[in-house]
């Protein structure tokens, strides 16, 4: 490769580089296998609302159990799979499995999926949520779509159409991880939102000294003023409950109350906390 380095040629043959290459498309070869063979798991964490000390709904939150590398989070292959297009079926088996399970919950227990700017940008979406819907047997209202800020960038007016005809649906929609990224506050009266969450950066720093508590409280006030739902992602302490709570963000999620758990476990988490007294309990860790 040395002779051509001065065209700049070698720069595809650092050190590391090609090895980075072949990783990369090693797993994708395994993705496209994942899905044909079903390697994809849900884990489902609670969200607590604290007005009633009870779970409103579960975030559905993809695992991937690789054959030889075992369970793989999706930090770890969901920026790929959103690359090379793998996001659009992935996406689809999330939002069916997800559909199924809540059908089988309470009623009045929803159900929260992540949907990827790649997924946002085919046309087929509301035909997609419409389906897994149907198939389910679920409400519309029980499903809530977790969006970020940075997909309303890119094709405003397409998306805009998508998420009009979601909400026309009855189906929820909620701005995820706000605060990351840069879209005009503007954006949450356009846009058909009914939920804000707050991302776990800034819940992480409550208490501390840091700017934090400031942009918490702001959001909040702005989710109360634009009649929007509030929601604290990543609480992890008794402490940044407290806060939050005596600012008025009545729903909670985060390790303090439960880690995301499998499919298996959301009847033991509805039976702490659901089940009877209305009282609020502690968390069950
Ligand atoms: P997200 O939607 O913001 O989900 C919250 C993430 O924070 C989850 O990580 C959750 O396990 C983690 N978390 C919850 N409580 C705490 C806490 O108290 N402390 C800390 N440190 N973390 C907490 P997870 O499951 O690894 O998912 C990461 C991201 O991957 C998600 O962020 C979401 O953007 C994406 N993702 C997950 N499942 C899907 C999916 O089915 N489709 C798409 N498109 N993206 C997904
Ligand atoms: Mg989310
Ligand atoms: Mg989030
Ligand atoms: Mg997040």
């Amino acid at each position: 490769c040395a002779k051509d380095e001065r065209r700049g040629t070698y720069r595809f043959f650092e050190p590391g580089m090609d090895s980075r290459l072949t990783e990369r498309r090693q797993m994708e070869t395994d993705l496209r296998e994942a899905i044909a063979e079903g390697q994809f798991e849900i884990y489902y964490q609670p969200l607590l609302d604290m007005t009633k000390g009870t779970i409103s709904s579960f975030e559905a939150l993809v695992r991937w159990h690789h054959p030889r590398r075992g369970l793989i989070p999706p930090a770890d292959f969901i920026g790929l799979a959103e690359d090379n297009g793998l996001i659009v079926p992935i996406g689809e088996w999330v939002m069916r499995q997800a559909c199924q399970d809540a059908a089988k919950w309470p009623d009045d227990i929803g159900v929260a999926v992540n949907v990827s700017p790649a997924q946002l940008k085919r046309g087929d979406l509301i035909a997609m949520t419409m389906n897994a819907l149907g198939a389910a047997g679920l409400e519309p209202h029980r499903l809530e779509l977790e969006i970020t800020e940075a997909v309303l960038l890119q094709d405003e007016s397409g998306v805009r159409s998508t998420l009009d005809g979601l909400a026309a649906l009855g189906v929820r929609i909620a701005m995820d991880d706000f605060g990351t990224g840069y879209s005009s506050l503007s954006y949450l009266r356009s846009f058909p939102f009914n939920k804000i969450k707050i991302d776990r950066t800034f819940v992480a720093e409550l208490g501390g000294a840091s700017d934090s508590l400031s942009i918490v409280q702001a959001t909040i006030q702005l989710s109360q003023k634009l009649g929007l739902q509030i929601t604290a992602e990543g609480v992890e302490s008794q402490e940044q409950l407290n806060i939050l709570c005596a600012e008025g963000c009545s729903i909670i999620q985060g390790y303090h109350v439960s880690r995301p758990v499998p499919l298996g476990e959301v009847a033991r988490l509805l039976d702490h906390y659901n089940s009877g007294s209305g009282q609020p309990r502690a968390a069950v860790g």
